[in-house]
């Protein structure tokens, strides 16, 4: 028995049939480039355009707010770097939150060391930012709050609307990470007032490498990538056309099904989460319980387990999953998102993220089930941690 049990679909996901289908012809016979006046080149553009409408229609904006980027971090420098450097007359100060995604934190320090001021929201437990904190953060040279739809470690929703209407009403430009959020939670950006969303094909079954930036009609953004006219004179470089229909194609089929796959998907994360809560002692689920959490993600904490040993004795069993988000493994530093919300860096080190999607199935999770109680016992009694836990506990 060889099992393999995919359980990082947070990390990216494969590229479904369907998608690669309607790629394939744009490699090899329709590869014309959409730039040239040709009439060989007219399919290319008529496909470009028709997954511009499919990305709008996913998230309602109008198919000319629909920017193609080189995938999410693209959408996110792009996004945070344009319009600070179009309204570098107005202010400096940029709001952001502890927990989003390197993409993110990485750029907004970066520009702290270019002479913006950054204010990095703290979280509560569960990782929700407070719109008093954030009504408290704004100065009058304030001009961005970037904050996550959805958090890739531990499944946080924010109160989207919540911020995006609030921030309307002071005129403050609203930038949201929505990268794992596209294609499993409803997302509307007239609805929830956004200026500027982020998304990225691989994340819903599209292909890597390819993403969108939504930028609301009127606002004004400098480019990021300078060079040829293409995307209206806003993203240099000859279009990936294949990218581009297989994210259109993408984002259509997984809103078509989101109602209910992503309950499908709720159901056993569910499951998962009972499980492990009741299989294993002095375990911690990193993250809210219900519809505040992104439908797959579960993230864990055991006192006593170091994290990375934990991932290669799954991996033994077949089970690939994550300590947290993949960028940040392969070093040994805690996660930001775990330490913001409270967890002390042991704690944080001991955690583990299994992400559930499309393929994920009901045995699977028995498996894991059945599978993990047994590693993180095993691993608890050769543990100095364990043992020293215990003694504090006093049940030495
Ligand atoms: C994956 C991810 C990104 C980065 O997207 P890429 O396409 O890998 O550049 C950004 N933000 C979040 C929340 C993500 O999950």
């Amino acid at each position: 028995m060889s099992k393999k049990v995919y359980l990082d679909y947070a990390a990216t996901t494969y590229t479904r049939p369907e998608v690669l289908e309607e790629m394939l012809p744009y490699f090899t016979e329709q590869f014309g480039n959409p730039s040239s006046l040709y009439t060989f080149s007219e399919d290319t553009k008529k496909a470009i355009l028709k997954a511009r409408e499919r990305i709008a229609k996913a998230i309602n904006a109008d198919k000319d707010e629909i920017y193609f980027t080189a995938g999410g971090s693209e959408a996110d420098n792009w996004a945070i770097k344009g319009i600070v450097s179009a309204l570098r007359n107005k202010g400096n100060h940029i709001i952001t939150t502890a927990i989003e995604h390197h993409a993110v934190i990485n750029t907004c320090k970066y520009l702290e060391r270019n002479g913006c001021e950054v204010t990095y929201l703290p979280v509560d437990a569960e990782g929700f930012i407070n719109i008093e904190d954030l009504k408290n953060a704004i100065t009058d040279k304030t001009i961005l709050v970037s904050i996550m739809f959805a958090n890739n470690e531990v499944g946080t929703l924010q109160p989207i609307k919540e911020i995006g209407t609030f921030l309307r009403e002071k005129k403050i430009l609203f930038h949201t990470d929505a990268v794992q959020a596209v294609g499993h939670v409803p997302v509307d950006v007239k609805d929830m007032n956004i200026d500027l969303l982020s998304l990225a094909g691989h994340k819903f079954y599209g292909p890597k490498g390819v993403g969108a930036l939504y930028i609301r009609k009127g606002i004004r953004i400098d480019n990021l990538i300078h060079g040829g006219g293409q995307e209206r004179n806003k993203r240099a470089s000859t279009e990936n056309i294949s990218g581009i229909v297989g994210l259109g194609k993408a984002i259509e089929l997984a809103t078509a099904e989101l109602a209910e796959e992503s309950k499908r998907v709720y159901d056993l994360r569910e499951k998962l989460i009972d499980g492990i809560l009741e299989r294993i002692p002095y375990t911690k689920l990193n993250g809210p319980r219900g519809n505040k959490r992104l439908p797959g993600n579960t993230d864990f904490s055991f006192i006593g387990i170091e994290g990375e040993t934990l991932l290669l004795d799954l991996d033994d069993e077949g089970i690939y999953g994550s300590t947290g988000s993949a960028c940040a493994s392969g070093s040994l530093d805690p996660s930001h998102v775990l330490l913001a919300l409270g967890l002390n860096h042991e704690t944080a080190h001991g955690s583990l993220r299994l992400t559930l999607g499309a393929k994920t199935t009901e045995d699977e999770i028995d498996y894991v089930l059945e599978v993990l109680p047994r590693i993180i016992k095993r691993r608890r009694e050769m543990s100095p941690l364990w043992e020293q836990f215990l003694k504090e506990k006093g049940e030495n």
